[in-house]
């Protein structure tokens, strides 16, 4: 073993949502690193966290927002908390105009430590080089206008992955509520605009996140896109019964396509019992890992934490904490070659497959 952690490729993080809150010096506050949140940019070094998707979310309203209250009302199952209508589309314009130039903000005053990685060869050498590679994610489809304006602008941009939509409903898509216990069978499938939106992400080779999205939904995508399936941050609905998670049908049907699931490190989604609890083990997240190499295959499962969306592991803590994690996985018997799959090459695999770059073989092995 080197002195230095494996390297880790996240698919989900909200830490532009918290800094976005937060105000104030935000670029600062990433880049030299503060006491609250999840990921900065010294935690991220410190835990081997190479990069990730970081998503832009716009909140139900500026102040409070959607995720905490979220938070709050999953501590004592068995819960269905209940979302805000949709947003109101210019108001979810201007956050999400804001959130991206808050990253572009930090790309640029990190003078180099951190990159906006347009494409996988593009992260693969920031890793390498040891620079953050982010890549702009956007969860929840609220400020897409029906013509794709702000999508093809945002994509010029460097926008590479989309999530149709997030719990609350919108004009594309119905989310799954947060609810436990319950299937992600909750309501209808894909509206005319969201099908349409599908064959514009396919056509730009938009990465569709299918996390958030309800079973009909998901079963439309499958049939309509002819990308690989990806949920970036789920878990298996077979261990924990949350409505957010995956049925083994759709997991089945994700490494069919050559996909991947992200494990999700919300401890609601971990737990058997649905519960908010950060005193989670390790076994938790190591038995979703299990079950997901089990139906999706070891090529179709990566990280996807949550990081600054919701309440993670003690075990964990934040993004200083992977290599807590990682070697709890050695320890329960996956070598090195399995962890390097699900650390980083996997998700590096199929964005290069979903973003039409020429499958790479190199670096199946990233130090952070
Ligand atoms: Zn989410």
């Amino acid at each position: 073993m080197t002195g230095n952690p494996i390297a880790v490729f996240d698919g989900h993080n909200d830490v532009l949502l918290r800094l976005f809150r937060r105000g104030g010096e935000a670029e600062r506050a990433f880049l030299d690193g503060e006491a609250a949140g999840h990921i900065d940019l010294p935690k991220a070094r410190r835990g081997g966290l190479a990069g990730g998707l970081f998503a832009i979310f716009s909140p139900s309203d500026e102040g409070s927002g959607g995720g905490s209250k979220v938070e709050e009302l999953m501590a004592t199952p068995p819960y269905d908390v209940p979302l805000p209508e949709h947003l109101e589309l210019t108001f979810a314009q201007r956050v999400t105009v804001n959130m991206a130039a808050l990253l572009f903000r930090i790309e640029r005053a990190s003078a180099g430590a951190v990159k906006v990685c347009r494409s996988a060869a593009e992260i693969e050498g920031a890793i390498a080089g040891g620079v953050l590679a982010s890549v702009l994610h956007v969860e929840g489809a609220d400020a897409i206008d029906p013509d794709f304006h702000l999508l093809d602008v945002l994509c010029e941009a460097g926008l590479r992955s989309l999530g149709l939509v997030w719990s609350r409903p919108n004009a594309f898509a119905r989310g799954v509520p947060f609810r436990f216990p319950s299937t992600p069978d909750t309501g209808p499938g894909l509206t005319d605009a969201g099908r349409a939106l599908v064959a514009h992400c396919n056509a730009r080779r938009i990465l569709i996140d299918l996390s958030h999205l309800n079973e009909a939904g998901f079963w439309d995508v499958a049939k309509l896109s002819d990308a690989p399936l990806v949920a970036t941050h789920s878990n298996a609905h077979a261990l924990t019964p949350h409505s957010r998670n995956l049925t083994d049908r759709q997991l089945a049907a994700i490494g069919e396509s050559g996909g991947l699931v992200g494990v999700n490190f919300a401890t609601s989604f971990l737990r058997p019992d649905g519960r908010r609890d950060a005193d989670t083990p390790l076994e938790d997240v190591i038995a979703h890992f299990d079950h997901l190499i089990g139906k999706v295959g070891e090529d179709g499962v990566g990280f996807g934490s949550d990081f600054d969306g919701a309440t993670v592991p003690r075990a964990i803590g934040d993004a200083a904490g992977l290599p807590a994690l990682v070697e709890a996985m050695r320890r329960h018997g996956y070598g090195e070659a399995l962890l390097a799959k699900l650390c980083h090459g996997n998700w590096l695999r199929v964005l290069a497959r979903t973003w039409g770059e020429p499958r790479s073989e190199r670096r199946a092995d990233l130090a952070a």
